[in-house]
């Protein structure tokens, strides 16, 4: 179920949980700020999860609140994970979900990290 990204964070999310420890992953990266993991259901053949440490619902939330020091890191942490796992030269893509529309599942910010194979159009026609 989608949802909405404005009623603030709820720390029994299920990427909460992961990083309290509470639910095992395949953790590909992690620093102070962030932490990277495949997604238990991958849509490509390569699916990673990069998420901020800190509680932040949504790309908005996050750069509404976050200090400049996480916000540094995330964002490094993201293109870390896409060098060390060789996708600059074939190409990637970066997604975040926010909200309803976007059928956002998991009220932590993330983003997905697709790659592996040519990925088509953005969108869905
Ligand atoms: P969203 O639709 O919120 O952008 O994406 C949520 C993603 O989290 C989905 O791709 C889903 O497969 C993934 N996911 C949901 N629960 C778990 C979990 O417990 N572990 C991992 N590794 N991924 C999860």
């Amino acid at each position: 179920m989608p949802v909405d990204a404005t009623l603030g964070y709820d720390d029994s999310n299920i990427f909460a949980r992961i990083l309290r420890g509470e639910i095992p992953n395949k953790t590909v990266y992690q620093d102070d700020w962030a932490l990277a993991f495949h997604d238990i259901n991958p849509q490509a053949p390569i699916h990673i999860l990069v998420i901020p440490k800190g509680a932040y619902v949504s790309w908005d939330d996050f750069s509404e609140r976050a200090s400049d020091a996480e916000i540094a890191g995330f964002v490094r942490a993201v293109g870390k994970v896409a060098r060390d796992l060789d996708l600059v030269s074939p190409g990637y893509r970066l997604l975040a979900n926010t909200g309803i529309n976007s059928h956002q599942e998991v009220p932590h910010l993330h983003v997905h990290l697709f790659g592996g194979k040519a990925l088509g159009p953005m969108l869905a026609r």
